[in-house]
Formats: structure tokens, sequence, C-alpha cells
């Protein structure tokens, strides 16, 4: 089994790219991923699009099993707004995570707005995805680590390992914190197993974030986990059940 824990659909105007629900499963189905976690791209900050955007992966999910998703919401919102359609995703779409973009939201982590996403989380007990990386100083993984203090029992996901070149501190952050978890989406394999040694290949889990990638982190993990086996059933799906609180079918 092979759960992909970061893959989008939609548009995005940050970024300037698009999948579709059958680009993402005609790829899954041709490299044998058994579902994942899906989640919006960046569309145009307006509460009624990310709406439309949510309602849309919910409808992927419904249809195709061992898929759940994502909400991604702008945190600059009002409250009001942010909150509602958090509640709307997790109680009334089954959502089962929450994601910060700080490039694409244009929200620096430590700020009120940052902070506001864990609250959020901690009220609806669902997991944050961060992406980190691309779009220093907000993506540095260092800048989780005033979430991670301030909300112990809020479960953070480190998204693309601090793009490699961040990596040692979000290896850090998740050997320091027993909530944080990492994803080596768009990484290197030198980082990758970095991370996979610091944490005896715990608290590490796949993922592709895009259609073009899917295969190129199949064969990453595939070079790691033919000399490390032990690690293989975590990195693949046992975490993300346990991080998501989901049961593959
Ligand atoms: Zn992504």
């Amino acid at each position: 089994m092979i759960l992909d824990i970061h893959s989008h659909i939609g548009e995005d105007v940050v970024f300037g790219c698009s999948q579709s629900e059958g680009d993402l499963l005609n790829v899954n189905q041709r490299h044998g991923i058994t579902g994942g976690i899906v989640q919006p791209f960046i569309g145009r900050p307006y509460p009624e699009l990310t709406r439309k955007e949510h309602d849309r992966i919910c409808r992927f999910c419904r249809k195709h099993q061992n898929y759940w998703g994502m909400a991604s919401i702008n945190p600059h919102f009002k409250r009001e707004d942010y909150a509602a359609e958090a509640d709307r995703c997790i109680k009334e779409l089954s959502f089962v995570a929450l994601k910060l973009t700080p490039v694409g939201h244009a929200v620096d982590p430590e700020s009120e707005d940052g902070m506001f996403v864990f609250e959020n989380a901690r009220r609806l007990q669902v997991p944050v995805m961060v992406h980190t990386g691309y779009g220093i100083p907000f993506s540095d993984p260092a800048k989780l680590r005033k979430a991670a203090r301030l909300y112990p029992e809020v479960r953070m996901i480190i998204a693309h390992l601090g793009s490699g070149i961040f990596a040692s501190q979000a290896i850090q952050l998740a050997q320091e914190f027993s909530q944080v978890y990492l994803e080596t989406s768009g990484c290197g394999i030198g980082e990758t197993m970095a991370a996979l040694s610091a944490l005896d290949g715990k608290k590490v889990m796949f993922s592709s974030d895009s259609v073009l990638q899917v295969g190129v982190e199949l064969e990453k993990y595939r070079t790691i986990l033919e000399k490390y086996p032990k690690w293989k059933e975590d990195v693949l799906w046992r975490t993300a059940e346990k991080v998501f609180r989901i049961r593959l079918g």
C-alpha cells in the first residue's frame, strides 16, 4: 500500500499550474498509489471560491475510496470566515487536515494570522501541514518552532523538508517535538535519507506534491527502502494513517 499525503486538484494562481481529477487518478493508478490526502492549490483569495475548491475535492474524495481532503484557507480572511470554512471542511465535508502555505498565503507562521491556523486545528483536532523551503523567510521551518511550542497537541507536518536547503531545521523540530512529522516531496535523496536516519524511519511520510513528480518520488524511496526495508510500511502508509487518523480500505 502507498499513501501520497500531499496531492493537489485545481488551479494555482501563485505558481501558475493546474491538475485535474483525471490527472491525479491516472498517475496514481499507473504507479500503484493506493490513495492520498488531496488539497486545493492556491486559488484567488475569496471565501466563495475557496468553498468551491473544497466542494470539488469533497466530490472527488467521496467518489474514490482511500482519498481524503485537506482544507487550504487563506489565513488573512476575516476570522469568522476562516473558522466557518475550517468547520465546514472538517465537520461536513469530512476533511482530515488544514494546510498553511506561507509563500502562497503570504503568511508569517509566527504572526497572529499564522497562529490562528493552529488555533483552529486545535479546536477541530486535526493536523496542520505547512509548506517550507521556497519563500524564505516565511517558509523557513525554524518559523514553526513557535507553533510547535504553543500547540503541543496539534500534529504538524513540515512539507518538503525545507526544500532540502533547510532540511536540518525541519529534522531538528521533528526530533525535538513529538507532534512534528515530515514529508519530503521535492527534496534530494540525500536530505530524505538524513531525515529517515535521524528518526529511524519514523515520522517521515511519502508524498509527491505534483503528478509530474510521483515517479521521481517513488524511485527515490525505492532506492532507500531497498537498503532499509524495515522503514517501508511506516513511510509508505502506516505513519500517515496515524497522523491523519484514517484507515485505508
Ligand atoms: Zn503542494
